[in-house]
């Protein structure tokens, strides 16, 4: 394993964090964690080094905090660093700060967190903790002990990135970031945005929620083209690492093999230890899948509200996401939510609004029905 330093009192963290929102369960019920292996892979990464353990309020329908408060026994808290993230989409009144606090420090069994996340960030839930005073809170959690560190993790633009980082001594801030989404969200300008305020960064989806892991055969071909042989994971996980700006990577694990995995190849992946052809490799590789995707959406919501509710980004994610990983199977069951629910592409009434305000200049409408026909008919 190796560290890196984490927040402006340069702690050291392991390049790999546990990211418990993965593990594996009993009879097809997320909320059912198998116990048992769920321990073991824990205290096995702290066995190997690992220090990060990274879980939030909602994971395993709020079952993972109390399986990590178990995990931790032992002598094992004091081995490590406990993340652990507000449900910002729950926050009506100051009081919830501190109730759902307080219950999360009860179901995780320990005295304090060290790294405690305002969830999810994007500008409506950031606008309204602001609203509702999050830093007095956040001032006054720190200043009775029971968090030690302060960050936010986050899914909107990158101008919205700016604005909360801007806003707040932040101690860490935690992103999405893998060799294809480098302008996805906050991106690699984020990355760096931050990191030169010396707010710490975690990434998370480095492998893209797995799709990276299962490449098709020409990307495969590609690959196999490295004198190093190292699986698709392996390279992705690499590229996150390779940046000198971050700090530690999540990984949703869910079998002690992938632990096992994981730990072996963060060891020796340290800033820039990825050589020129490497890089290029991975270039070659990020070319050809941007080169499948239909829509060049990135995701940054101007398009939004839609007066209709059409659900725009979310949609020509799943389109995009059904010719770059050929999953259209599940790009269909995913798109049938959003017919059940109202938010789809035929709701779309052709007003225009939405295409006025795209700065990739996307011909919203028509791209709607493009994307309807290959996910519903
Ligand atoms: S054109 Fe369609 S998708 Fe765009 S804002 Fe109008 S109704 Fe919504
Ligand atoms: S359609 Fe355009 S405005 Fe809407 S999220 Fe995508 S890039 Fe942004």
């Amino acid at each position: 394993m190796h560290y890196r330093n984490f927040t402006k009192d340069n702690l050291k963290v392991s390049a790999l964090g546990f990211g418990c929102m993965r593990f594996p369960i009993l009879n097809n019920d997320s909320s059912k964690i198998d116990e048992e292996k769920a321990i073991e892979m824990i205290r096995y990464a702290v066995d190997n080094g690992v220090n990060y353990i990274d879980t939030a309020y909602p994971y395993h329908q709020g079952n993972s905090e109390l399986l990590v408060g178990k995990a931790l026994k032992d002598g094992y808290r004091k081995k490590v660093y406990l993340a652990t993230k507000l449900p910002s989409w729950l926050i009506n009144s100051y009081e919830d700060f501190d109730k759902y606090l307080d219950e999360q420090l009860e179901k995780l069994d320990t005295e304090y967190i060290d790294f405690y996340l305002l969830h999810t960030l994007n500008k409506k839930y950031w606008d309204n903790l602001k609203a509702l005073n999050v830093s007095k809170f956040v001032d006054e959690a720190k200043r009775s002990g029971k968090i030690k560190y302060i960050g936010f993790s986050f899914h909107d633009n990158l101008d919205v990135f700016k604005e909360i980082i801007d806003y707040y001594d932040w101690d860490f801030c935690q992103i999405q970031l893998n060799y294809i989404d480098r302008n996805y969200q906050a991106g690699e300008e984020g990355l760096r945005y931050a990191y030169n305020k010396g707010i710490s960064v975690v990434i998370m989806e480095p492998i893209k929620g797995g799709k990276l892991s299962n490449p098709s055969d020409e990307i495969k071909s590609i690959w196999e083209l490295s004198e190093i042989k190292r699986t698709p994971s392996e390279w992705a996980l690499r590229w996150v690492l390779n940046h000198k700006e971050v700090s530690l990577l999540l990984s949703g694990m869910g079998e002690l093999e992938q632990v096992k995995e994981n730990i072996k190849t963060v060891s020796d992946a340290k800033p820039g230890h990825l050589s020129k052809s490497e890089i290029q490799l991975i270039d070659r590789v990020t070319k050809i899948y941007q080169e499948k995707i239909k829509v060049g959406c990135t995701g940054c919501e101007y398009c939004l509200p839609c007066p209709e509710k059409v659900s725009i980004p979310n949609i020509f994610q799943i389109y995009n996401d059904s010719y770059v990983f050929g999953t259209e199977d599940n790009s269909r069951s995913r798109y049938k939510h959003y017919i059940e629910k109202g938010i789809d592409a035929s709701k779309c009434v052709e007003c225009g609004n939405c295409e006025a305000m795209c700065p990739q200049n996307i011909d919203i409408r028509s791209q709607l029905k493009e994307a309807h026909k290959k996910l519903w008919m």
